[in-house]
């Protein structure tokens, strides 16, 4: 589904951010990409959501060039992409119900669409009982399951997660990880970015370790742990 070919990202300064970095992520799969600070891991997501081009090589999504994708194009190839992010993001002056409901309105979700999915989409978080509350009456972990329902409420093919649980206590970041590995059980990609090896690997699935820009570790199917 992603493949990335001798991918390497100078950002302007010279500064190296990935070198050679050759992957292959089937669709289903869950995928954590763990590393320090500085090693790349976001800059390989940006790859993916073609936030960033890479400087040489090719990202692939379902063997199609994204470089070939025309930029009046790219918000139709992001709808396959849903995304959280450490830094929660919602809309202060909006409820988790509105929240979850802005993310159908902006993609033309008709009222009845929305009307049945948010509170189910809620409720798989485990948010049911919480929808009308805002951002500030939610805790931590309550505000990300809502980014969780709003970036899975269109149902993508990947959900592109960058440090969602950085900001989190060790009981909010398993019911996270748990939620993604959920989200992940109903066929939904899921890319996770996290500096916290120890929960990824908890949860026993492919790690993709980066050190300065460059793949140290990956346990795919077929391939080498090192
Ligand atoms: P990680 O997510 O693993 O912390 P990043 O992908 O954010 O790593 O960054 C990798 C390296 O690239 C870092 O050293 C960072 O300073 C640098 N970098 C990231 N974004 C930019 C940018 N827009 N311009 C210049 N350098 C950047
Ligand atoms: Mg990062």
């Amino acid at each position: 589904m992603i493949r990335f070919e001798n991918v390497s990202k100078i950002y302007p300064g010279d500064f190296s951010a990935l070198e050679d970095i050759n992957i292959s992520i089937e669709q289903g799969e869950f995928v954590s990409i763990v590393g320090h600070s500085g090693s790349g891991k976001s800059t390989l997501l940006k790859l993916v959501y073609a936030e960033e081009q890479p400087t040489t090589g090719t990202v692939y999504f379902n063997d199609r060039p994204l470089d070939a994708i025309k930029i009046k194009h790219l918000p139709f190839y992001r709808r396959n992409i849903g995304t959280v992010f450490q830094d929660f993001k919602l809309l202060p002056q909006k409820t988790a119900y509105e929240n979850v409901a802005y993310a159908l309105e902006v993609s033309e979700g008709s009222l009845e669409e929305i009307q049945e999915l948010v509170p189910e989409i809620l409720d798989l978080v485990g948010m049911g009982d919480k929808m009308e509350k805002y951002p500030r009456q939610l805790s931590g972990g309550e505000q990300q399951k809502v980014c969780l329902a709003r970036a899975f409420v269109r149902k993508p093919l990947i959900i592109i997660a960058d440090e969602p649980t950085g900001n989190l206590d060790p009981n909010s970041t398993m019911e996270i990880m748990q939620l993604l590995l959920k989200i992940n059980s109903m066929g939904t990609t899921v890319l996770l970015a996290s500096h916290n090896k120890s929960i990824v690997d908890k949860i026993n699935r492919r790690v993709i370790e980066l050190e300065k820009g460059r793949i140290i570790r990956d346990n795919a199917k077929g391939k080498y742990a090192v």
